[in-house]
């Protein structure tokens, strides 16, 4: 039941008039004392106006009326842009902010091509069923003649299906039907294809590591097929904001694509401010008082940021403003929102009351009273997870609390955007939790609220990725020479290798499929065969995960969380593919630790820096989870360690190292029993740094270092994608090192810390248990390294105007 239900209406305090973001942030920081200042930056985004642009010359009457009967009178100037760089056949991505009509961008062009030219087709790719529904609701609701606008997914009934191959001309559908249904039935869908004017990639910075390097070769079949018809269509993208998504859509169509980025959409001006929870004294630390769990967790620790962001609610209801606090666990929203009823109910009995927390699993009629809750100021605070975003509709809130980095610059503006939705003025507070990458974020605004450095990234080359892709392609129709240079790097390779495997056959006219069935290949698997999650009363099939992340998600003692609901693993049977999990909600998270060893098998490219040098190469990696770490959710206390009996597993991936010369390290003061440390440190702050770079998480990607490897025969820290073949994280690294390690260097150096803590040098899945670790030394370490290798993190991030710091 939604709690707000227990409040009469209509009896809470009126908005006072001091709710004014400046005001109320004054307020939250005035409860902190005369300590330290949490916030460490505020950031006033000005309210944008929007600029329209006149409707492209090309564009029907009959669209024109179409779009006026929906409320839109001119585009945006993005818009326009975007549509005639399409219309005039120009690959585009457009690549702009959350809300700021994306649609409009690519229907306009797409649309006014269907009525001109009464045979032409579009096909509109969205990564999940829903969007693509979504999509087609709005195109339907246009009502423009002879466009038959359909989706054509999984649940589409068999009877229909041939209907819309024959009739539709705007289909909407998913990369994996392309895969699996559209491209193996071309020859139903010849008609279509042959016609096709436009492919429409929404949501494409979606699409990125080993799922982005499938989707990438299933364009280019895509583009193979409608080759054979004569066909060559245009690719209109659109993408959240990101670090260059002109290459980024590139690499995902193998096409150059001009990137529209202007955002000239009107929005609301948001007050932003960074917060840091403080440090705790040593004797409060949730580490001290003896739980044992590795020798860092004796190490200082912030105020934990659920912690802080409840006080933070508590504080804003108790001034009467509408609050939402998007946390990252369920558990976490929960945690929140009784914290914040506790608090409020000991200053005024019954406050607590307008404090709820949403789950995903609501009934609609359950959102809806929550949602009038709301908007009636029955309902002062609600904590939530981003799953908020699958159905509450919510107007009107003042503030917006962010606990922890939401991991993209587009989720975390997707959140914001949920205050001031009014046009009124609001406060937006990401509280940083006690990781490397928060801690950087916080301490350079510039990183937020600049030009954006995180990339979508993807390696379309991963031999992976691209044999059995290829394999695809020639079960479609048989590969020829010119086809090789459509699959891009690496292709003759990947035949040759599917020749020898006895996959293919080479005639003279190319290379043949030798076999009956279709390959069987899932975009979204990846290394090795998935494992299902099983509920054991039941034997109902949750879900799968990647056989890659099996060991560290599901194995035996794990909390694993499906749809918002908890779950505990009671075992792991990797024979048969399969996790045996019961409904459980533990006080606890689950934290698994594993052990690595690492051999170079080729070095790609590398930067000879004196004593310093920087590498991207292939690298096999042997690790083998070994423990794992149960940790209270509401502090972060280190509850205790378990072990685990899994087997080590084999991976061929990509990886960028770096190593010193012992001379360099001697002359910076490193002194040799500190190297391990020192590297060590520096490791796991640059695998906490990554994500700035490229759209990945620390999961992703793996680390090692060694004060003396024998490949390398020196000192050397080495970061390593963690999908078989690599999926773009480790040459995105390679890519922007100095940038990558200056920003590492920078986190360390402005965590408060003295000796390292999980905010700066300390990894939550470090095999090691954070021993040894040496804070001062990972900063000589990186020194060096920034001292001699080429690049610009000498200087900081690029900034870019439209800001006032305050
Ligand atoms: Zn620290
Ligand atoms: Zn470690």
């Amino acid at each position: 039941m939604p709690p707000a239900a227990t409040v009469a209406a209509g009896h809470g305090p009126d908005r006072p008039p001091g709710a004014a973001p400046a005001e109320l942030l004054r307020r939250l920081r005035a409860r902190t004392g005369g300590d330290a200042d949490p916030v460490t930056h505020v950031e006033r985004v000005p309210a944008r106006p929007g600029e329209q642009a006149p409707w492209p010359q090309w564009t029907p009457e009959e669209l024109r009326a179409a779009f006026a009967r929906r409320g839109i009178v001119a585009p945006w100037r993005h818009q326009a842009e975007a549509a005639d760089l399409a219309y005039a056949g120009t690959h585009v991505v457009v690549a702009t902010g959350t809300a700021s009509g994306k649609s409009l961008a690519y229907q306009l062009p797409a649309l006014a091509t269907l009525l001109a030219d009464p045979r032409a087709t579009v096909l509109y790719l969205a990564p999940t069923k829903a969007l693509a529904a979504d999509q087609l609701r709005a195109v339907a609701g246009l009502e423009l003649d002879g466009v038959r606008p359909a989706t054509y997914d999984g649940d589409t009934p068999r009877a229909e299906r041939e209907w819309i191959r024959r009739h539709s001309r705007f289909v909407l559908t998913n990369p994996d039907m392309l895969h699996h249904g559209i491209l193996p039935g071309h020859a139903h869908w010849s008609g279509f294809l042959r016609r096709l004017a436009y492919v429409v990639v929404d949501e494409c910075h979606t699409y990125r590591g080993v799922f982005g390097s499938h989707v990438a070769h299933v364009l280019r079949r895509l583009r193979r097929q409608c080759a054979r018809f004569g066909r060559t269509p245009v690719f209109l993208l659109a993408s959240a904001t990101s670090g260059d998504p002109a290459t980024a859509a590139g690499r995902l169509t193998g096409l150059p694509v001009a990137a529209v980025t202007d955002d000239a959409s009107p929005r609301g001006g948001v007050t932003f401010a960074l917060w840091e929870p403080p440090l705790l004294p040593g004797d409060q630390a949730p580490g001290a008082g003896g739980q044992a769990g590795g020798a860092g967790d004796l190490a200082p620790v912030r105020r934990s940021a659920l912690r802080e962001t409840a006080d933070l609610l508590a504080d804003a209801v108790a001034s009467g403003v509408r609050t939402l606090a998007f946390v990252r666990s369920r558990k976490g929203a929960e945690v929140v929102a009784a914290t914040a009823r506790r608090a409020l109910d000991e200053a005024v009995p019954g406050l607590g009351d307008r404090v709820a927390a949403y789950r995903a699993g609501y009934l609609r009629e359950e959102r809806r009273e929550l949602e009038r809750a709301l908007l009636h100021g029955d309902l002062l605070g609600l904590a939530s997870t981003n799953a908020l975003e699958l159905g509450v509709d919510l107007v009107g809130l003042d503030a917006v609390l962010i606990c922890g980095w939401p991991g993209t610059r587009a989720s975390l503006w997707q959140q914001a955007g949920r205050a001031g939705r009014s046009g009124d003025e609001a406060l937006a507070v990401l509280v940083a939790r006690d990781d490397p990458l928060d801690t950087y974020l916080v301490h350079h605004p510039e990183a937020l609220f600049g030009r954006p450095v995180e990339a979508t990234v993807l390696d379309p080359a991963n031999p992976y990725v691209l044999a059995p892709q290829l394999a695809c392609a020639a079960a479609e129709a048989p590969l020829t020479p010119a086809d090789l240079d459509l699959f891009g790097d690496g292709a003759k390779e990947a035949v040759d290798s599917l020749v020898a495997a006895g996959a293919l056959r080479q005639r003279p006219t190319g290379w043949y499929w030798r076999h009956r069935e279709r390959p069987e290949v899932d975009l979204r698997g990846e290394g090795g065969a998935p494992v299902c999650v099983v509920e054991a009363a039941t034997g109902r099939l949750l879900g799968t995960v990647d056989g890659g992340s099996a060991h560290f998600l599901v194995h035996a003692g794990a909390v694993h969380l499906h749809q918002g609901v908890s779950y505990v693993v009671d075992s792991l049977d990797l024979d048969d593919g399969c996790a045996l999990v019961h409904p459980e909600e533990p006080d606890w998270s689950t934290h698994a630790r594993d052990v690595t060893s690492l051999t170079v098998a080729s070095v790609r490219s590398y930067v000879d820096a004196g004593p310093v040098g920087l590498f991207l190469g292939e690298v096999d990696v042997t690790s083998q989870v070994v423990s794992y770490q149960r940790r209270r959710i509401s502090s972060g206390e280190v509850i205790d360690t378990r072990p685990l009996d899994l087997p080590a597993r084999e991976l061929r991936t990509v990886a960028v190292w770096f190593t010193l010369s012992p001379e360099s390290l001697a002359a910076a003061g490193v002194e040799p029993a500190d190297v391990p440390g020192a590297l060590h440190a520096a490791e796991h702050a640059a695998i906490g740094l990554l994500p700035l770079m490229a759209t990945c998480d620390r999961w992703d990607i793996g680390g090692l270092s060694t004060a003396l490897h024998p490949d390398t025969e020196a000192p050397t820290v080495f970061v390593y994608d963690g999908h078989p073949g690599g999926a773009g994280f480790a040459e995105r690294a390679y890519g922007t090192a100095a940038q990558w390690l200056r920003a590492t260097r920078d986190a360390i150096a402005e965590c408060g810390c003295e000796a390292g803590c999980p905010s700066c040098v300390q990894s939550p899945k470090c095999g090691n248990g954070n021993n040894p670790l040496s804070k001062p030394g990972a900063l000589r370490v990186l020194d060096v390294v920034l001292a001699n290798l080429p690049g610009p993190g000498a200087a900081a991030l690029p900034r870019q105007g439209d800001r006032r710091a305050e």
